[in-house]
């Protein structure tokens, strides 16, 4: 069983799969795998004829510049998600298959714009991690360095999670402590055995 945790930025995604993690699952994180495109031949031809102002002078990717083009700019950021996302997709698939024919279920994968990219399918279930926008804020806020204008700059990338139906999911709610988000954590687990 392959399982997806997404949520809105500073929700608790990563969180919930260090929790997840703790509890002794199989976890992958799609940022983990996205970072480690940059090693594929293809992914950075196609990123460099697309974003040629995003390469340094050995021919890589200079990641810092290649951020600040798609974060001011939303059409450069679909474009860039177009090449990235199903490569990341595919492999990260793939790595769960991998750890499931190993013998472990359920597996899981923090996929951060699920939604977005209407991948939820491929999942047997999704977590949603849901938490207040102004905790939300705040925490990214103080994690990340940014001003609450950057934030919500970076907000509009994702879908409004207040305005979607998630009665399809698991909606994991991210408001107390973390020892109470490890609580519903297990038990939500529980009912998956
Ligand atoms: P992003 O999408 O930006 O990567 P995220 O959804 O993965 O964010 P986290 O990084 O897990 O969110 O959480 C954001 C911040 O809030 C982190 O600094 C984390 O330690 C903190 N945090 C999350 N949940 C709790 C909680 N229940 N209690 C205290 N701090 C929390």
């Amino acid at each position: 069983m392959k399982i997806a945790i997404t949520g809105g930025i500073g929700s608790g995604k990563t969180t919930v799969r260090n929790l997840i993690a703790q509890m002794g699952y199989t976890v992958f994180d799609a940022d983990t795998v996205a970072r480690s495109l940059s090693n594929d031949p293809a992914y950075v031809k196609k990123v460099l004829a697309t974003f040629p102002t995003a390469a340094t002078a050995a021919g890589e990717i200079d990641r810092k510049a290649l951020a600040s083009i798609v974060f001011q700019n939303e059409d450069a950021l679909r474009r860039l998600n177009a090449i990235a996302h199903p490569i990341v997709m595919q492999r990260i698939l793939l790595q769960m298959q991998e750890a499931e024919n190993a013998g472990n279920t359920p597996v899981f994968a923090e996929i951060p714009l699920l939604f977005e990219g209407e991948y939820e399918n491929l999942f047997d279930g999704v977590f949603v991690v849901k938490r207040s926008l102004s905790a939300r804020i705040a925490a990214t806020r103080d994690r990340d360095g940014l001003s609450e204008e950057e934030v919500l700059a970076r907000m509009k990338n994702q879908i409004d999670y207040s305005k979607k139906d998630l009665s399809a999911y698991t909606i994991i709610e991210n408001d107390g402590d973390l020892f109470t988000l490890f609580r519903r954590l297990a038990e939500e687990l529980e009912k998956i055995h």
